[in-house]
């Protein structure tokens, strides 16, 4: 039987699938987990890789094209390799290309990419906000920098395409780093891309930088092309980026998710580590997807994932403040 798409009331398609594997992480990112987290999902129940086969093998007859890999922080699930098996089976098994990738801060990737590329996965996007190992440990609260560092390099050695490096502008400071943070990544054929701070999580209420802050340093430091024709539905504004004396040309990027919203274009739908449907991270609808999963039919599970779609909000700009308690480390950022 065919299955309609995922389409909201405004018309906006669900196509690219963020699957949220953990809300646990090694790290404590200042605007994304306290110190001391409270109420952590059990474990006990998590989504397995039988649930991801379904919801795969579902979301890809609903329009789904793209899914990815998210968290907290996706390596600490010892199963990962086998997360990512199911989701490419169902893609080799519907005959479509995978298209498979994975966000991670890289603390331990060394150790692991070997299985989760032969797996399938063929994205990446890690998060960095800083190349300062000082920094690193008070953004963090964590002294891990040398792991991220190990982590990158492993990156660098795979054939993994493309990869893309994406900080956070949690305050001014970032913007005395952009410079050093795009020659990172340039000198490695890798994006990088600025991402404006949002307000969720423990930093609600702080000033960062904007998209248009973030773009005047850019244009202080690189000779930048704005780019036509990527993804429409893609957040990041891109621009090449011209080679200089010490970088070759490459591309960057910019999400400006809140001084300009993309929310027009939304294309993401996100489901939580236990298996709750989210159509919009500023938002607390959600559905419940778990039993479905384990014991509904094909339509059953289209009817609810279709049916919370449909009530997508327009956009963050028209809503209340956010429900206390939602952060990206448990619907998946
Ligand atoms: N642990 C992985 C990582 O850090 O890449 C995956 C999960 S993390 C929640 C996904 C992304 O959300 C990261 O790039 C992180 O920087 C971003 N993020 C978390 N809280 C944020 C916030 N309040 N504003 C903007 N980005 C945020
Ligand atoms: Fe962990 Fe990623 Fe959140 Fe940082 S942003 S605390 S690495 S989940």
């Amino acid at each position: 039987m065919q299955l309609d798409d995922l389409v909201d009331q405004f018309g906006r398609r669900a196509q690219d699938l963020r699957i949220s594997v953990t809300d646990r992480c090694n790290l404590r990112c200042v605007y994304c987990m306290p110190e001391k987290q409270a109420g952590w999902l059990a474990r006990k129940d998590y989504l397995g890789a039988q649930h991801i086969y379904r919801l795969v093998n579902v979301g890809l007859q609903l329009g789904i094209r793209d899914v990815r890999f998210t968290g907290g922080e996706p390596l600490l699930r010892p199963d990962l390799a086998k997360l990512i098996s199911a989701a490419a089976k169902a893609f080799d098994e519907a005959g479509r290309p995978r298209r498979i990738a994975l966000t991670t801060n890289a603390i331990g990737l060394e150790r692991r990419l070997p299985e989760l590329t032969d797996a399938g996965l063929q994205r990446i996007n890690v998060s960095i906000d800083t190349l300062r190992p000082d920094r690193f440990a008070l953004l963090t609260r964590r002294a891990r920098f040398d792991d991220l560092l190990r982590g990158l390099e492993a990156v660098e050695q795979s054939a993994l395409s493309p990869i893309k490096i994406n900080t956070v502008a949690v305050d001014y400071e970032t913007l005395t780093e952009v410079g050093e943070l795009v020659r990172f990544c340039l000198q490695r054929g890798w994006q990088w891309r600025a991402i404006e701070l949002m307000p969720i999580g423990p930093m609600r209420s702080a000033v960062a930088p904007t998209g248009a802050e973030i773009l005047e340093t850019l244009r202080s430091e690189f000779e930048l092309v704005p780019r036509v024709g990527d993804d429409p539905h893609a957040p990041a504004t891109t621009y090449t980026v011209a080679a200089g004396a010490d970088h070759p040309a490459g591309v960057v990027g910019v999400i400006a998710s809140m001084s300009e919203p993309f929310c027009t274009s939304c294309s993401r739908t996100r489901i939580s580590a236990v298996g709750r449907v989210y159509p919009c991270l500023f938002s607390p609808l959600h559905i419940e997807l778990r039993e479905a999963l384990e014991s509904g039919t094909d339509e059953e599970i289209a009817r609810l994932w279709q049916g919370v779609t449909r009530r997508k909000p327009a956009g963050h700009a028209w809503l209340p403040p956010v429900e206390a308690g939602m952060a990206m480390s448990k619907i998946g950022g």
